[in-house]
């Protein structure tokens, strides 16, 4: 199988979406989280942006030492001579620069020319090569961008020594079938190709970031860049968990390994959310709350008997602790039983008859009977005067307190929707900013510090 090289931009990237900065001693954590999971490359900041961002990157290369560690920069002196500034003490550095390339971008926000776009790009990578032998590239916009132009430019940055060649669908635009082509296209006409990597970097504004990306690996990319929990601008990146899982679960279509531990998944989802305050959304893809949980009643029965019916993977396989059966309205006697006994009380059938009769009720009531509201139920009918034999009225085991308090989280979430409506800082940082020559002369060129 073909292995293709993770690069998480989660630190990057994921941190530039609304509400998810995260400061130095923050982004070690994840780092090293990051680092456990196995992906290749990690991009760790883009330096010139502020102190924080740089003081991070160089935290990162000084102790993270397996993956390769990246920074991004303009393709511009300060940003590329900034970047490899931070990644001094990497064991493994990379500079990444990037340029846009689409008329769009090149007319309104850098104000040059074709001609100007594709001296600039090749300048900036020859400089980045003569300090750094690892130098990744990215047309910033390539879906937007007219193929032919972008094959020469292209051309000319694995000509200027790119090892890399990342092909950002910047605006989240492009669809599987086109994006394929795309990359075919560069592979049959840029002279040189077949020395880089080439990379695929995607945005899921229409919902198409991982489709997307499998496309582009398909069609012979062998890098992708993804996010954790795919945070991102505006509808986030790539989600690493879901193009990781895709791969695993379907060798037969996808024979492509990497080499993330996927039981790390699920704790470096739940990391993310902790630090900065963000929760996934309960039916995200392999780490959300509802991934692994099965509310309908034939669904539960499956599940119970052999949990390939409806399990493709196991939630063990991405380091969610155990399934979980969500007890509402449409859940059979069966799955009931045995949450009863999970929670120490084991009842005979007519017993589970009459707990069951009051439990569609509640559930008709509250949308998700919780463990608690299962344990107040049951204590209530033992109140109640006995009306049938008495010896199933077995005691609750210790365990039953444990299983009880570990069930109420849903405090954290509202936790989470308060922190999603609080103002974003900005970093003043960016206002005191040196630029290259060519943006001294336009000012406005300033604004964006964006990557790709
Ligand atoms: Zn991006």
């Amino acid at each position: 199988m073909e292995r293709i090289t993770i690069f998480d931009t989660t630190l990057r990237d994921g941190e530039q979406s609304p509400g998810c900065s995260m400061n130095v001693p923050e982004k070690l954590r994840m780092a090293h989280q990051l680092d456990r999971l196995g992906v290749d490359v990690i991009e760790a900041g883009f330096p010139i942006a502020s102190e924080g961002d740089f003081t991070a990157v160089q935290a990162i290369a000084a102790v993270v030492r397996r993956p390769i560690i990246a920074g991004l920069a303009r393709a511009c002196t300060k940003d590329i001579e900034r970047a490899w500034q931070a990644l001094q003490g990497a064991a493994r550095p990379r500079i990444h620069v990037f340029l846009a390339t689409s008329d769009i971008h090149l007319k309104y926000k850098l104000r040059i020319s074709r001609q100007q776009c594709l001296e600039q790009a090749s300048e900036a990578v020859r400089l980045a090569k003569s300090l750094c032998d690892d130098v990744e590239f990215s047309p910033e916009d390539a879906t937007r961008t007219d193929p032919e132009f972008l094959c020469q430019v292209v051309e000319a940055v694995v000509a200027a020594g790119a090892t890399t060649v990342n092909i950002p669908d910047t605006v989240g635009y492009t669809t599987p079938g086109e994006f394929g082509n795309l990359i075919r296209t560069i592979r049959e006409k840029v002279r040189g190709i077949e020395k880089v990597t080439i990379s695929t970097h995607c945005h899921d504004d229409l919902g198409l970031a991982v489709a997307n990306s499998l496309a582009a690996i398909t069609a012979g990319a062998r890098q992708v860049e993804c996010t954790i929990n795919g945070i991102g601008e505006r509808a986030g990146n790539a989600s690493l968990e879901e193009i990781v899982m895709a791969m695993r679960v379907r060798p037969d279509r996808l024979a492509y390994d990497t080499a993330v531990v996927s039981e790390q998944l699920f704790p470096a989802s739940q990391m993310l959310s902790e630090i900065t305050g963000v929760a996934v959304q309960p039916n995200k893809a392999i780490i959300g709350r509802n991934a692994f949980a099965h509310e309908a009643g034939i669904h539960q029965d499956g599940m119970l008997k052999n949990p390939l019916t409806y399990e493709i993977m196991t939630p063990q396989s991405v380091g969610v602790p155990d399934s979980k059966l969500v007890l509402g309205k449409h859940s059979g006697r069966h799955a009931l039983g045995l949450r009863c006994e999970q929670l120490g009380h084991q009842f005979d059938r007519h017993q589970l008859d009459e707990i069951y009769r009051r439990f569609v009720v509640l559930a008709d009531q509250i949308k998700q009977v919780e463990d608690h509201h299962l344990l107040e139920l049951i204590a209530t009918i033992r109140k109640e005067p006995a009306t049938a034999d008495h010896h199933a009225q077995v005691k609750p085991r210790p365990l039953a307190v444990a299983a009880v308090a570990g069930t109420r989280s849903d405090s954290s979430c509202e936790h989470s929707q308060l922190l999603l409506s609080m103002p974003i800082p900005t970093d003043i940082a960016l206002a005191s900013l040196t630029l290259n020559p060519v943006s001294e002369r336009r000012a406005d060129q300033e604004d964006y510090l964006w990557g790709v």
